[in-house]
C-alpha cells in the first residue's frame, strides 16, 4: 500500500508592519486612509482618532476627538474625506477632515436610531447614508439636506450592510442569520428577497460589485458564497474557520476573499478557483447505502427485525447514510471544505489524495514572536493556490 502523500506545508509568514495602540477599549472599527499611511479608528471609550506615519515609521494621533457616546461604527470616504461616525445612542454624526487630516469639522447629526447604532455606509453616488440599529430598524438618510428618506424593520438586529450602488440593492444580515434584499427607492423600498444558508448569526457581509457575489460570515463559523451573477442560484460553502467568521474583506484586484476568525484565525481565499456547490441533503428513512433503518422508521425495524440508526449526510454527495456507512473524514478543498468533513465510504474511496490536497496551502503560527500577543495567536491560511515549489 503507498503511502499516504503529505501536504507540502508553504509557509506563508504574516510580516507584522506596525501596531497601532491607544484606545483604553475596544476599538470597534478601523480604516486605513488610502495613499496617506494614516488610520482612522473609533472605540468604545468615545474616541475618534485620525493616526499617521510619520518620518520615524511609527504612527502617532493627528486628530484625537471625544465623541458624547461610545462610538460603535463608521464610514469613510476619501474622496470627499467625509467621515460618517454611529454611536451608541443613536446619532449618526458627521465630519469633514482637513487635507492634512489634522482637523475634524462637524458638519451634520442624524437622529437615526433609538438605540446603538451597528453599521454605516455612505453613498456618494446617490448621496444617501445607510445605517442599522440595535432597534433593528434599517434607515436611509439624504446626506444633503440631513433628511430621513426612508427605512424597513428587519427580522433581528443587523449585523451587516452592504449596498449595490448600480442597481440600489442592499443587504442586510442579521442575528437571525438571514440576509434581507431590498431594492431602495428615492423614498421606499422593497423586499427583493432572503437569504437563508446560516445556522448561526450573520456577522459580517461582504459584496463584489464585479462578479456580482455577496460573502456572508456567521457565528456557525462558516462563509457562505452567494452567486447572485451566475444567476444558477449557486451558493457555496467555504470552511476555515474553528471559530466563529468576525470580519470579512474582499480585494477586487486579486480576487481574494479574506476572512478573520474569533480564534485569531485569518484566512485568504483565492476565489479564482472553481469550486463546486455543497449538495442538497438528501431525505430517506433508511440508509442509502446499506438500507438499515433509521430510527424514526418503525415499520422497517419491525419487518426486517433491525435496530434504528441515527441519520448522517455525506458532505459530498448529500446521501443520507449511517454512522457505519460514513465513517472517513476528508478534506474536500473543491467544495469549501478545508477541514476534515464526513463522506460515505465511496465517496471517500473516490476522492484521491491529490484532489484532498490539490490547491492546499496551510501555514500555522506564522509570526513566532512571543511579545506579539496578535500574531502568536494567528494563524494564517491562504487557499485556494497552487503552491508554488
Ligand atoms: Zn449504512
Ligand atoms: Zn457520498
Amino acid at each position: 500500500m503507498a503511502a499516504e502523500i503529505q501536504p507540502k506545508p508553504l509557509t506563508r509568514k504574516p510580516i507584522l508592519l506596525q501596531r497601532v495602540e491607544g484606545s483604553q477599549e475596544v476599538v470597534n472599527m478601523a480604516v486605513i486612509v488610502p495613499k496617506e499611511e494614516g488610520v482612522i479608528s473609533v472605540s468604545e471609550d468615545r474616541t475618534v482618532r485620525v493616526w499617521l506615519k510619520r518620518d520615524s515609521g511609527q504612527y502617532w494621533p493627528s486628530i484625537y476627538h471625544v465623541m458624547p457616546s461610545p462610538c460603535s461604527c463608521m464610514s469613510f470616504n476619501p474622496e470627499t474625506r467625509r467621515l460618517s461616525i454611529g454611536l451608541d445612542n443613536g446619532t449618526i454624526s458627521e465630519f469633514i477632515l482637513s487635507e492634512d487630516y489634522n482637523k475634524m469639522t462637524p458638519v451634520k447629526n442624524y437622529q437615526a436610531h433609538q438605540s446603538r447604532v451597528t453599521m454605516i455606509q455612505f453613498v456618494l453616488e446617490l448621496e444617501w447614508v445607510l445605517s442599522t440599529g440595535q432597534d433593528k430598524q434599517f434607515a436611509w438618510h439624504c446626506s444633503e439636506s440631513g433628511q430621513r428618506l426612508g427605512g424597513y424593520r428587519t427580522s433581528a438586529v443587523a449585523s451587516g450592510l452592504q449596498f449595490d450602488v448600480e442597481t440600489r440593492h442592499v443587504f442586510i444580515g442579521d442575528q437571525s442569520g438571514q440576509v434581507t434584499i431590498l431594492k431602495l427607492e428615492q423614498e421606499n423600498c422593497t423586499l427583493v428577497t432572503t437569504f437563508r444558508g446560516h445556522t448561526g448569526g450573520v456577522t459580517a457581509l461582504c459584496w463584489d460589485p464585479v462578479q456580482r457575489v455577496l460573502f456572508s460570515g456567521s457565528s456557525d463559523h462558516s462563509v457562505i458564497m452567494w452567486d447572485i451573477g451566475g444567476r444558477k442560484g449557486t451558493a457555496i460553502e467555504l470552511q476555515g474557520h474553528n471559530d466563529k467568521v468576525q470580519a470579512l474583506s474582499y480585494a477586487q484586484h486579486t480576487r481574494q476573499l479574506i476572512s478573520c476568525g474569533g480564534d485569531g484565525g485569518i484566512v485568504v481565499w483565492n476565489m479564482d478557483v472553481e469550486r463546486q456547490e455543497t449538495p442538497e441533503w438528501l431525505d430517506s428513512d433508511s440508509c442509502q447505502k446499506c438500507d438499515q433503518p433509521f430510527f424514526w422508521n418503525f415499520k422497517q425495524m419491525w419487518d426486517s427485525k433491525k435496530i434504528g440508526l441515527r441519520q448522517h449526510h455525506c458532505r459530498k454527495c448529500g446521501k443520507a447514510v449511517c454512522g457505519k456507512c460514513s465513517s472517513k473524514r476528508s478534506p474536500i478543498p473543491l467544495m469549501g471544505f478545508e477541514f476534515e468533513v464526513r463522506v460515505c465510504d465511496s465517496c471517500h474511496e473516490a476522492i484521491t489524495d491529490e484532489e484532498r490536497q490539490k490547491d492546499r496551502i496551510y501555514s500555522r503560527n506564522g509570526c513566532s514572536n512571543p511579545n506579539h500577543d496578535w500574531s502568536s495567536k494567528a494563524d494564517v491560511r491562504v487557499v485556494g493556490e497552487k503552491p508554488k515549489s
